[in-house]
């Protein structure tokens, strides 16, 4: 079987490294999935692919990664009565989705042996049915008190790698949560935390005390969802954590800049990471990531390059995952975009840099293309064509 893919006719491709953002080379080809190497045209071999895509000199990027989403079923969530988002957010460039916590779904059991169910059930459901291709790592438990270190063991040898926000449950103290996400974390499972004010009646404030208490691996939402935290809280996480810092769409942009800035004061950008926080009170977001990557590089004056980054390499390192950069081995996992039609700018980077959306053309997920012209961007100027 020949599962080879080549791309042609790269304008230029985003590598997702904060270290070496933009990489040489106008094609690229993946072998089963797989990214198997990249550079000019005229040294590699591109006969007998299976698919051939004549990019038309679009920007090639690593498919931009959401750290935050709250899924429940399929390509549903009940949150505001709404389907096919995930769709929708393919057509954002998005090729892979993180849950924080299945927390949407109604009735959701709260005792332990259920949240337990329903978490390997989320994961599996996920792990068996990718919604339009996309990826969503889901069966994220939210920790509730009286769980013991047996059942994150359960837990994990069902396959649950993530723990939801730390916080939406009953345990709401910090020595408390760190037990659990200690014995989360010796059995390879993720965690991360509801940084901020509530986010609807039920849930609590969760403060820099509490976060520095709980150790993470991510610091969910340091911008808040909605409610972020005071000025000076913001400063003593981006100044005292090692974990990710994550900026959500859903929060509060004034303190995403304030995280941007103090990160990029302290040398920290490499820990800066992006997610919606959707489906939310205020809807599902769609473009959601891109938008905060042309927030961020317009109004914090960050390169667009570096801003990607956020969306793709960085979270990618930080969840430990085969996708997200450039890298051999990888996943063949893109989005291949253009500047806008009538944007201001000599070319993407410069139009997103200025604020303004990129025009995705196609997504491709393993090696498979996934979506074509998006029906969500401002149009791009040109689109990768099949051969
Ligand atoms: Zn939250």
């Amino acid at each position: 079987m020949n599962d080879k893919l080549v791309i042609k006719n790269i304008g230029m491709i985003l590598s997702g490294k904060m270290e070496d953002p933009i990489f040489d080379g106008n094609c690229l080809i993946a072998q089963d999935g797989k990214i198997q190497s990249w550079g000019n045209e005229s040294g590699m071999n591109t006969e007998d692919a299976k698919t051939t895509v004549d990019a038309q000199g679009v920007t090639l990027a690593p498919g931009l990664i959401d750290s935050h989403i709250h899924p429940v079923v399929g390509d549903y969530t009940p949150r505001q009565q709404q389907l096919h988002w995930i769709d929708s957010t393919l057509h954002g460039g998005v090729t892979t989705l993180i849950s924080a916590g299945e927390v949407h779904m109604p009735g959701r059991p709260k005792d332990i042996v259920g949240l337990k169910a329903m978490a390997i059930a989320a994961q599996r459901w996920y792990e068996n049915f990718k919604p339009s291709g996309v990826k969503v790592h889901a069966g994220a438990p939210v920790i509730e008190l009286g769980m013991v270190e047996q059942d994150f063991k359960d837990l994990s040898e069902a396959g649950v790698k993530l723990l939801g926000e730390v916080g939406l449950g009953t345990v709401k103290d910090g020595k408390t949560a760190n037990q659990m996400v200690e014995w989360g974390r010796k059995y390879g499972m993720q965690s991360t935390i509801h940084t901020g004010g509530p986010s609807i009646p039920g849930s609590g404030l969760i403060d820099a005390d509490m976060v520095l208490e709980t150790k993470t691996d991510v610091v969910g939402h340091i911008n808040g969802g909605h409610s972020a935290l005071p000025d000076d809280q913001i400063i003593c996480l981006c100044e005292n954590c090692t974990a990710a810092l994550e900026i959500v769409h859903n929060g509060n942009e004034r303190a995403a800049l304030l995280t941007l800035n103090t990160a990029r004061e302290l040398g920290k950008l490499d820990q800066i990471i992006l997610g919606t926080d959707g489906p939310a009170g205020s809807g599902v977001q769609p473009l959601g990531i891109m938008r905060m990557v042309a927030m961020l590089s317009s109004l914090g004056d960050i390169a667009a390059e570096m801003a990607f980054c956020f969306a793709n390499g960085n979270t990618a390192r930080r969840r430990e995952l085969d996708t997200g950069l450039i890298e051999v081995g990888y996943s063949a996992d893109f989005v291949l975009m253009d500047q806008a039609q009538h944007t201001p700018g000599k070319n993407l980077l410069e139009s997103v840099q200025l604020g303004n959306l990129p025009g995705v053309g196609m997504t491709i997920i393993d090696g498979n293309i996934c979506s074509h012209r998006s029906r969500n961007t401002p149009p791009a100027q040109r689109l990768p064509q099949i051969v």
